[in-house]
């Protein structure tokens, strides 16, 4: 470990020309670097942030442009990782493998190879990218099973079951920092890692590819028309409900984060429903939000209502009524749109709480000033308590389906607007345009106090994101 370095040094962060270009997982290191070396992180933060900003900042010769990162490319993987931090392969935290990966595929190496270069190369007693047979696993009844971690996810326990699809969680309700930062839930309730409505700009086969244990089954976590499901996941939820973990906190819990409660799969078991109930009539002290994008949690809102005060419902609006048939190209499985606001104007007819989610608003689709205006008014009319608004994420590995398959149906304008969204400036300058679009229609139609929109002050381009932070009322900054 070099500690005779400081922090940027170690992480190299001065090769940056500012601070908002420091990718994401490079900002986290700093954060976990300062605390394992007993510094206040923001402090550290702040130390940087302060000597990127002065006149006579200059970034170090190892890389200049900090778009392309082309001096990154002559360094290997192990390199560009400093890996050299860790004792063996073995004590790699699991996020700092996964970049491993990640970078293997940019670089068009085989991921496998790689992690079994670096093993080699370190010392490490682990044996990397050796595949499990699926015979080995499904003998496992009774057996020791294999965890999976993500974020507001539980544990993986891969199912002994001859079915893949269907999954055993380890615990029904867990912790969502992710969402907590984001302000939508603190806790987290999943049907499934993986669900069927299909959307193509689905970011939770990246989360899925994360995990090597994953990747041992050779499903592609990318792939659509399958799903991954706990068919026990209430009963779990109900235990985890009473039990007195977190030490007996309670809070707000999303039904779901990346899995859809009453996709297809999940209606078929009741999914949605029966996890309602395990939450609601277990602990008065849990709170809910519905998110889901089909018209099926209407014969479940019974239930809501019973347990008003408590649950807040929303169904995803991606489109206007008139691009309903559009959206369906790309969210296959989902509900139209057209039925999904029937069902949230019956929701608030029936005196259930609502909020609003606006994502993704793609381009020549859902982000035109006249379109934002009928989302919010359409927010005001359901009584929405709250609108949450976020960019497309066009870095996704499933994005290019999107615009391919508009273009396959013949949607040629949205295909090249959407497409377009590749390039980082061109996707700075919409989530600029859709910012003050949302701000705008918030203040005339409703309150700009009930606006979230999440922004990731990272991806914009500097010009873009002083003129968002001149008046940034209703940003929730990531
Ligand atoms: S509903 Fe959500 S989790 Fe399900 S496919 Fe669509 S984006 Fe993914």
């Amino acid at each position: 470990m070099p500690t005779n370095q400081s922090i940027p040094e170690q992480l190299n962060i001065f090769q940056y020309s500012s601070y908002q270009s420091i990718p994401p997982g490079k900002l986290a290191w700093i954060t976990i670097k300062a605390k394992q070396q007993g510094k206040d992180p923001k402090m550290v933060h702040a130390g940087i942030k302060a000597k990127m900003s002065r006149k006579n900042y200059k970034p170090t010769s190892s890389a200049k442009t900090t778009r392309k990162r082309t001096t990154k490319k002559q360094q290997s993987i192990y390199e560009q990782l400093n890996l050299s931090d860790y004792k063996s392969y073995d004590s790699i935290p699991p996020a700092k493998r996964a970049w491993i990966t990640i970078k293997a595929k940019r670089e068009g190496k085989d991921p496998d190879k790689v992690h079994s270069q670096i093993a080699k190369k370190m010392g490490g007693s682990k044996k990397v990218g050796k595949k499990v047979s699926k015979k080995k696993v499904s003998k496992g009844v009774g057996k020791k099973k294999k965890k999976i971690k993500i974020d507001g996810c539980p544990s993986l326990i891969i199912s002994t079951d001859k079915d893949i699809d269907n999954w055993s969680f380890k615990n029904g309700i867990t912790r969502s920092l992710a969402f907590k930062k984001k302000g939508l839930a603190e806790f987290a309730v999943n049907v499934g890692p993986k669900c069927d409505n299909n959307c193509l700009y689905c970011f939770s086969g990246s989360m899925l590819f994360r995990h090597r244990s994953f990747k041992e089954f050779k499903r592609d976590p990318h792939a659509f028309g399958y799903a991954i499901v706990d068919p026990e996941i209430s009963i779990k939820v109900a235990k985890d409900a009473t039990r007195k973990r977190w030490d007996g906190a309670r809070g707000l819990i999303e039904l779901s984060t990346y899995s859809d409660a009453w996709c297809p799969s999940a209606r078929k078991l009741d999914l949605g429903r029966k996890c309602l109930k395990a939450v609601l009539e277990n602990d008065p002290k849990w709170t809910i939000r519905v998110l889901t994008k089909n018209h099926e949690v209407e014969k479940d809102f019974d239930i809501i209502k019973k347990y008003r005060k408590r649950v807040s419902v929303s169904l995803t609006v991606t489109s206007p009524v008139n691009k309903s048939k559009i959206m369906q190209v790309v969210e296959q499985n989902a509900s139209p749109v057209k039925e999904r606001i029937r069902v949230l104007k019956k929701a608030h007819r029936m005196g259930l709480r609502t909020y609003m989610m606006l994502c993704p608003l793609l381009p020549s689709i859902a982000d035109g000033p006249k379109q934002i205006d009928w989302y919010i008014q359409l927010a005001e009319e359901v009584g929405a308590e709250e609108v949450f608004a976020e960019a497309v994420n066009s870095r996704g590995e499933t994005f290019p389906l999107v615009f391919k398959e508009f273009a396959k149906k013949g949607y040629k304008n949205e295909a090249k607007a959407i497409k377009a969204l590749m390039d980082d400036d061109i996707h700075s300058e919409y989530t600029l345009r859709l910012v003050k679009n949302v701000q705008k229609s918030m203040r005339k139609y409703s309150n700009i106090r009930k606006l979230r929109f999440l922004l990731y002050s990272n991806k914009l381009l500097s010009e873009h994101l002083k003129e968002i932070q001149k008046d940034d009322a209703g940003i929730k900054w990531l």
